[in-house]
């Protein structure tokens, strides 16, 4: 359920940005219940994400992108979130990401 969720999520995206995202790493990462939390790098700044999961589905990223298009498709943190998120399940983790999805 949970899963379908965020492959949904994914689907939103163009693959332009789910290309982009692959630059970026994961650093901090936590699942807990539905919702996901997540501290994202990438070139030189530190963006958080959260995406909620279930009934009213939704997804956050202090980016500007976020800002300015979240409404119309997930930014490349959040993609890259819900990546780490299908390839490593909802144990909570602090790994980094190898991105081997
Ligand atoms: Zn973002």
């Amino acid at each position: 359920m949970k899963q379908a969720d965020l492959k949904d999520l994914r689907k939103l995206a163009d693959s332009r940005r789910e290309e982009r995202s692959h630059d970026r790493k994961v650093l901090d990462f936590d699942w807990a219940g539905s919702v996901i939390t997540a501290l994202v790098s990438g070139h030189g700044h530190r963006y958080n994400v959260r995406i909620k999961l279930g009934e009213g589905r939704t997804y956050k990223c202090s980016c500007p992108d976020h800002a300015k298009r979240g409404r119309f498709g997930p930014c490349k943190h959040t993609l890259l979130v819900s990546r780490h998120a299908l390839a490593n399940g909802s144990a909570t983790s602090k790994k980094p990401d190898t991105d081997q999805a």
